[in-house]
């Protein structure tokens, strides 16, 4: 006999016994969008792959080895999204979603990325984000609101010992001095750099300030602040004394540059100590160029996507609430064959009242059933024999009690909700 199937490298299914906590994040993060003003979009999964290569940027480890990319059918190069931000600002366009006077369009999105990554803890090749954009403001109040929409995220979920990190990459008008002060630099140890880092010097140096290997010569290279312009020196300087009103501890870390192009000013991660190598719980920053990029008008933006694994994760290893896990109200035993479709009919009456009910479809006895009522949490186990159909009663037990009653029929939802606390 052959093997049977399993699930491809670096995707997970998440079981019954996890999915529960993540429809209650998923619900906080709709909560904590809706308290910020953001509405919802929902976004296809695949898209043409230009948007990506040229969204993302061409020299990014995203686009050049980690994209899930396919012609389809009809001949068209197609992409499963490996982010969210591109497919937003593409919709923004493609749909006229601004705001009229100068107010951001607040969006806000969740589902599943793919990337050909190196699965370890925390790096699957299928995993989802929250992704969250403000997009139409050049306001560094925007921000600061986008990094607090993080921070009130991982504050309401209980999330603890996070560092905030934060950084200015600059704009298309001082990155290119400081881009070429960096290569100059570069080029002078050139030799020591790591293999990928020779390669990037001349496409994406930016990108070895982030490198784990050249940390040392990393430490001495320029500093991207002595280049800012002073347009994005006071964007800022006004983002984080906007933080710091608001009580908001953060670092400055200048080797923060992320993987992707679109990037400009603003860019920051929020950082936990409880997830080794992997250590990002989100990251974002401001895009002003992305539109542009994509073949729009010119349109800034902000925002960041946090991943929800990760999330999950840490809130596992703090031992956060995720809060209670749903169980059975009433689960119905049914003793004799003959009364099988009364039980029925009373299942579907608990399941109309509201209630969460269940039964047993096993034709076990009423030892068998009375043991899988218990076993499933169910606050009720509600018994309906012949000699109950003739008195028109149902036996409720309260299993946290051992205490039992017989309740007429029609009156059963009614006790069993009180039993569960639910009326
Ligand atoms: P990025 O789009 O690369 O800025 O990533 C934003 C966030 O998504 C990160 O901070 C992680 O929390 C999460 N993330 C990115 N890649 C992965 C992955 N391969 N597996 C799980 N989470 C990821």
């Amino acid at each position: 006999m052959s093997e049977s199937i399993k699930g491809p490298r670096g995707v997970r299914d998440i079981l019954p016994d996890e999915s529960w906590k993540w429809a209650y994040v998923l619900g906080r993060a709709a909560e904590t969008a809706g308290r910020f003003n953001y509405s919802e979009v929902r976004l296809p999964i695949f898209e043409h792959t230009e948007l990506f290569s040229r969204g993302v940027g061409d020299t990014t480890d995203i686009v050049e080895k980690e994209m899930y990319t396919f012609t389809d059918k009809g001949d068209r190069s197609i992409t499963l999204r490996p982010e969210m931000t591109a497919g937003m600002m593409r919709s923004y366009v493609e749909h006229s979603l601004g705001v009229p006077g100068g107010n951001p369009a607040k969006l806000w999105g969740a589902g599943p990325m793919f990337r050909y990554e190196r699965p370890q803890k925390g790096r699957y090749r299928q995993f989802w984000q929250l992704d969250y954009e403000e997009i139409g403001s050049e306001s560094p109040l925007v921000d600061a609101e986008v990094i607090m929409t993080a921070i009130e995220l991982f504050r309401t979920l209980g999330m603890r010992n996070l560092e905030v990190v934060i950084n200015s990459v600059g704009c298309p008008k001082c990155r290119p001095v400081y881009r070429e002060k960096l290569i100059g630099y570069l080029q002078g140890r050139c030799d020591e750099l790591c293999d990928t880092c020779k390669s990037r010097l001349q496409r994406n140096p930016l990108r070895v300030l982030d490198c784990k290997e050249d940390r040392e010569i990393v430490a001495g290279a320029p500093d991207i602040f002595d280049s800012l312009c002073d347009e994005c020196a006071e964007h800022f300087n006004t983002v984080t004394a906007a933080l710091t009103r608001l009580g908001v501890k953060y670092t400055l870390d200048k080797t923060l540059v992320r993987g992707l192009d679109y990037y400009t000013k603003t860019a920051f991660e929020v950082k936990s100590g409880d997830l080794g190598a992997q250590s990002a719980v989100c990251g974002g920053g401001r895009y002003d160029n992305l539109a542009e990029a994509i073949g729009g008008p010119h349109v800034p933006g902000v925002g960041f996507a946090a991943g929800l694994d990760r999330v999950i994760l840490v809130m596992g290893e703090q031992g956060c609430s995720f809060g209670a896990q749903p169980a059975l109200d009433a689960y119905v035993v049914c003793p004799d064959d003959s009364a099988r479709l009364n039980a029925v009919e009373l299942l579907y009456a608990l399941r109309r009242a509201g209630l969460k009910a269940d039964m047993d479809y096993a034709g076990r006895g009423m030892k068998g059933q009375m043991k899988t009522a218990v076993a499933s949490g169910a606050k009720a186990a509600c018994i309906l024999g012949g000699d109950e159909i003739a008195r028109g009663v149902v036996a409720v037990r309260d299993l946290s009690a051992a205490a039992q009653e017989e309740v007429p029929l029609a009156d059963v939802p009614v006790r069993v909700a009180s039993l569960a606390g639910k009326r």
